[in-house]
């Protein structure tokens, strides 16, 4: 078979060669060691918290090394496609701080110099590394249909052979020209399979950089390379696109370890260098039917989507920092050793993330959350929620814009101290958490030890007790005193010794007036809600109080 003459007759459009690509991307001049990463997702829009979790590892990677994170758009399969599906991922990215170097920036722009970064504008590159493993006889036309292939795989079924178009089951392989051009004149459909140099018997390994050496068989199936639209598989496209675009780390999902080996035998056969593999386990979740383990689902799971975490208003440095317990198990023991250090100083590696799937836990994430909330400013507080509220509920958003500083000074609550109090994991929570300083409470919790006629008696005796000029250290002591004079012990202990000679104690007195005053019975520092109430605020709240025990 004349192999140029099939080239010309298949690609007879394509005058550049793989030469002329090599010239344009040329290699990236980076220092020694500089890894380049990319994320390269399907613009349906939807980014899957599993997919954060592959960006900001191949972000960290490139970042850490000195290198280049791009942003690659994988759009070969068009069914999977939605409008503005670039935008949603890329904002996706950016909400949670990942910022690309190169790559897609919308639906239309991008920087850098190795683009274009949308496969659907690659197709003529494609195409030409296509024509050349024609003409070196290492690809080839299939015309068989979908009922042939059909056949095919329920012969191999019957004989329990390999499923797949391989070997003997190659029925185009052997096409002469003349038949090839016969059913191309006659219109037929065909796609470019790889005519794969694959030996049953021998076997292939590689080092991935999470699941260490992994040994597989070599790749026999002649897989295809151009869809009948010309347009690429997957396959062909990373092994062309991550090998001029110079990507050294290839990070991905699992799901492609099977493919591992048609990948590799792709950049021998082009000529290329393979790029180092990372595979990473998707992300699971506590099956709370099963008790066992599965993956976070998009159909199941709020939680799978990165819109959630910025809807509900977690800080992206929450979700990061969650992010880095997830990648690398020694990150928690480095926390807890360097508790004021950015994370940034945390030397991340691929090697310590884990083989299996990490578990995502949102207890936990709310923990980091709270922990990183509670050593902001209350300014940075309002700030940030002001920001969250813009978006996510205007109305909220205009409260706290009418009332800037009461809202600072109701986020100033045991702030800046020792122990800061851990209310707010996420902006989301701040609107109940403000609640009862903007309304007067609808609802009291009232205490059921307590009966109505006692809590009156102690809301009356505090109105009179309570100074507005007291200090925090003043304000305890004198409830104390006060709950002392109308018959409660001093301090619980006192109580459970001798419960009978005491109407309750004074944890009950503040319970008393806590809930009269926010409606709750857990609330952050009564001193300090009290000052930022006002005093005649405070006043009107316990009596409104008395009329709902009345
Ligand atoms: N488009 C592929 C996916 O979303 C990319 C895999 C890769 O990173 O190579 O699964």
């Amino acid at each position: 078979m004349d192999n140029k003459k099939l080239a010309e007759l298949l690609f007879g459009s394509i005058t550049k060669t793989p030469e002329d690509y090599e010239n344009m991307y040329p290699k990236r001049d980076l220092k020694e060691g500089a890894k380049v990463t990319r994320f390269a997702p399907s613009p349906t829009g939807f980014l899957h918290i599993g997919g954060l979790f592959a960006a900001f590892v191949s972000h960290l990677a490139a970042k850490r090394s000195g290198g280049v994170f791009f942003l690659r758009i994988e759009d070969t399969d068009k069914k999977r496609e939605v409008e503005n599906g670039v935008t949603g991922i890329v904002e996706g990215l950016r909400n949670f701080g990942i910022e690309i170097d190169e790559g897609m920036l919308t639906e239309t722009d991008s920087i850098g110099n190795y683009g274009p970064y949308t496969q659907s504008m690659r197709k003529e590159i494609y195409q030409t590394y296509a024509k050349s493993l024609v003409e070196k006889g290492l690809a080839y036309p299939c015309f068989c249909t979908a009922e042939e292939l059909d056949e095919i795989r329920k012969s191999q079924e019957e004989k329990k052979q390999n499923p797949g178009y391989y070997g003997e089951f190659a029925k185009c392989r052997d096409l002469t020209l003349e038949e090839i051009e016969e059913k191309i004149n006659a219109g037929m459909p065909y796609v470019l399979r790889l005519k794969s140099p694959g030996d049953e018997a021998k076997r292939i390994s590689f080092n991935d950089a999470i699941k260490g050496e992994i040994e597989m068989p070599e790749n026999v199936q002649d897989i295809v390379l151009l869809k009948t639209d010309g347009i690429p598989t997957y396959h062909f496209a990373h092994a062309i696109d991550d090998h001029l675009m110079g990507t050294t780390d290839v990070i991905r999902g699992d799901e492609w370890i099977s493919s591992a080996p048609v990948h590799l035998q792709l950049f021998e056969i082009l000529g290329f260098t393979a790029p180092q593999y990372a595979h990473i386990a998707p992300v699971m979740k506590e099956d709370e039917e099963t008790g066992g383990k599965r993956k976070l689902s998009k159909r199941k799971d709020p939680e799978a989507a990165v819109t959630y975490y910025h809807e509900s208003g977690y800080p992206k440095e929450a979700v990061l920092e969650y992010l880095l317990t997830i990648a690398n198990s020694n990150f928690e023991e480095w926390r807890m050793a360097n508790p004021d250090s950015s994370k940034d100083e945390f030397e991340f590696s691929l090697s310590n993330m884990s083989k299996a799937g990490a578990l995502f836990d949102l207890m936990k994430l709310n923990d980091i959350s709270k922990n990183y909330i509670c050593k902001l400013t209350k300014e940075e507080v309002y700030d940030a929620t002001l920001s969250w509220a813009n978006a996510a509920n205007p109305e909220f958003a205009k409260l706290l814009a009418e009332n800037k500083d009461y809202a600072t000074s109701i986020f100033g609550i045991e702030r800046g101290n020792e122990k800061p109090r851990k209310d707010i994991a996420k902006w989301e929570d701040t609107i109940d958490y403000c609640a009862y300083f903007f309304n007067k409470p609808e609802s009291y919790e009232w205490a059921e030890n307590i009966a109505n006629a006692d809590a009156i008696e102690i809301l009356e005796t505090y109105k009179t007790v309570y100074d507005k000029n007291e200090t925090a250290e003043e304000w305890f002591p004198k409830v104390r005193d006060m709950a002392e004079s109308l018959g409660y012990a001093k301090a619980p202990k006192m109580y459970k010794k001798d419960p009978d000679s005491f109407k309750g104690h004074v944890g009950d007195v503040a319970t008393a007036i806590r809930v009269a005053v926010t409606g709750r019975r857990n609330s952050p520092d009564l001193y300090e809600i009290i000052q930022v109430l006002g005093y005649d605020e405070f006043l009107s709240r316990i009596d409104a109080a008395i009329d709902n025990l009345r």
